[in-house]
């Protein structure tokens, strides 16, 4: 029966295929898709880990065989009896076989999905004592799990948690997954988002997340359709279920009807040619009406993604996410060695044009490890987040400062760092780099000079330019945080989604102020925020002075195309009146220009 689920639009376009449903239990495991050869070895793995357990309860059941009823109660020996008829059970068994073999899932991932639909009908069993089993259920496969935590996939790198990296890679399309696949998980960490950034799949849905959570700004990066938010969708969408993903409205629509379908196959195909139409501004300067020229930049996260974004047009990098080489690392943060050849990958990509590299931002939505999550505070988004951790951990700090010098002896690069609120923290952060500079003398490395810049991300920030701009050569505006921490709205929280506001007065004024005391003090100024990215959006920054955005690759084209039919000239009043009104975002809708 076709049914629709409502959630935020994140990243645009149309995607049709099949569900591939990520277990949203408590089990933490590896999601990657094995080669046809590695079937046997993966299934052997989870044979392996279900006998461990098998003998695990034997040596159990003959230990308190051999004691008394009040150290060993009689419930106990039965539920053992229960736990190993359970490791027996054909659903189980034969489900975690078919997920291998005809999915070419990964062990543990085909071990959470089958869990996953047997909890299911578990749920839907009448009888309280058997409904009651799912606890015994789960239990026995996380202790399978654990068992097979020692016999690591043989189609993973060493150095890689179990599972994470790398096995993606060489995904092989044979005709079991030549269908496409979206995927569809209750939530998904940034990190895990890298990770699917090579893989197959056509599109993301996630239960929870806000419109510019990171884990929506990686869809947004791979340019794939994306809904965040969608509540209950997890729950209610089965595997293998044919899902269509409207990006553009937010709504995922569950086995639809052949009509339904027809129309969104129409609508995915006007689309591309939407894009292949876009294709044609790739080498237009792009310049307005009244000859102002625009710097269109990248926001990248990993080295590769200079490739992608020199393809795309950008004149530069603008935002570099270094994080996304932290994530995901399981303690083993990157050393110095292995961050400078990332960087370097990074500059020698961009063939000269220049690439800012932000120092590490994690905390908040973005942890470095799914298991150290930032649950134990109670406000993740206002605690150790970006400079106020690497300044906590100035050991790493160092590191990665010496690594971007370093790297900036092979091409322009910019330094920056986010987060920044506090002239303390701007002392201390230049100091750093002062020591930073000192060590790589010392040991006679080669470095070369960058520009040293600040995010505006904080109010606090935007309301202290002076200092900002004393000490540093360029500003780039975080509008994701800035609009964030004007308005209290955590943008990873789907429920006060609705109170994200981009067109609050209250932002508009701290952006443009920014733009205009940069303009005044002849400091360069961009905003790599979502906002820059946002083509209904692109007229008001270029009214209120903007002449640099920095965003995903993949929306340079469709930027450009509205600054190419833009008149600063004209736009500046306007932009005023629109920023000072009571309700901007009505005024800009009644006011054509
Ligand atoms: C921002 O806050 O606008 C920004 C670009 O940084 P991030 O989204 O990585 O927090
Ligand atoms: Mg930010």
């Amino acid at each position: 029966m076709t049914f629709s689920v409502h959630g935020l639009a994140v990243s645009r376009g149309i995607a049709i295929g099949r569900a591939v449903l990520v277990a949203s239990s408590r089990m933490d495991v590896a999601h990657y898709f094995i080669k046809p050869d590695e079937v046997e070895a993966e299934i052997a793995r989870v044979r392996a880990g279900r006998d461990a357990v098998v003998e695990e309860i034997y040596r159990l059941q003959t230990s308190i065989s051999r004691m008394g009823p009040k150290e060993a109660p009689t419930e106990l020996a039965a539920l053992l009896d229960v736990h190993l008829m359970l490791l027996q059970d054909e659903e189980l068994v034969g489900g975690v076989k078919h997920w291998i073999t005809d999915r070419l899932y990964n062990a543990e991932w085909a071990l959470t999905t089958q869990l996953e639909i047997i909890a299911r009908h578990f749920d839907e069993m009448e009888d309280a004592y058997l409904r009651e089993r799912k606890a015994d259920m789960e239990q026995i496969c996380e202790r399978v799990l654990r068992a097979m935590k020692g016999t690591q996939s043989p189609v993973l790198p060493a150095q890689s948690r179990p599972g994470r990296k790398g096995a993606q890679q060489d995904l092989l399309l044979d005709d079991t997954v030549d269908v496409p696949l979206v995927l569809i998980a209750h939530d998904l960490s940034p990190a895990d988002m890298l990770q699917f950034k090579q893989s197959v799949f056509a599109g993301f849905i996630t239960d929870v997340g806000g419109k510019t959570s990171h884990t929506a700004i990686v869809a947004r990066s791979m340019d794939i359709p994306a809904v965040v938010g969608a509540r209950t969708c997890s729950q209610l969408v089965r595997q293998d279920d044919w899902v269509i993903i409207d990006g553009d409205a937010g709504v995922v629509i569950v086995d639809p009807s052949p009509i339904i379908l027809a129309e969104y196959g129409f609508k995915q195909r006007q689309g591309e040619l939407e894009r292949g139409r876009l294709q044609r501004l790739l080498h237009t300067p792009a310049i307005t009406m009244d000859d102002e020229k625009i710097q269109l930049l990248a926001n990248i996260e990993m080295p590769e993604d200079a490739h992608v974004a020199l393809k795309a047009g950008a004149l530069g990098v603008g935002l570099f996410r270094s994080e996304f080489l932290f994530m995901g690392r399981y303690g083993q943060l990157p050393d110095e060695e292995e961050q400078y050849l990332a960087y370097k990958k990074a500059v020698e990509g961009m063939e000269g044009l220049p690439v800012t590299i932000r120092t590490v931002d994690v905390g908040a939505d973005k942890p470095l490890d799914e298991s150290v999550h930032d649950d134990a505070h109670l406000n993740p988004a206002l605690g150790l987040r970006a400079i106020r951790w690497s300044l906590a951990e100035p050991a790493m700090f160092l590191t990665q400062l010496r690594a971007i010098l370093r790297a900036a002896a092979h091409g322009k690069v910019r330094l920056l760092i986010p987060m920044l609120a506090h002239a303390s923290e701007i002392r201390q952060t230049l100091a750093h780099i002062e020591r930073a500079r000192a060590q790589l003398d010392r040991r006679g490395a080669v470095y070369g000079p960058v520009q040293l810049g600040a995010m505006i991300e904080i109010p606090a920030a935007a309301l202290s330019l002076p200092l900002f701009l004393k000490y540093f050569d360029f500003l780039s505006i975080g509008t994701n945080d800035l609009i964030q921490y004007t308005l209290a709205i955590d943008r990873a929280d789907e429920s006060v989604a609705h109170l994200y506001d981009p067109m609050h007065p209250a932002v508009l004024r701290l952006v443009a102020d920014t733009i205009a005391e940069c303009r005044a003090q002849g400091k360069d100024v961009s905003v790599c925020g979502e906002m820059a990215g946002d083509v209904t959006l692109t007229r008001l920054l270029l009214g209120l002075g903007l002449r640099s955005f920095s965003m995903h690759p993949a929306q340079i084209l469709a930027v450009k195309q509205e600054i190419l039919r833009s008149d600063t000239s004209k736009l500046a009043v306007w932009a005023q009146r629109v920023r000072t009104a009571e309700d901007p975002a009505l005024e800009m809708s009644n006011s054509h220009i």
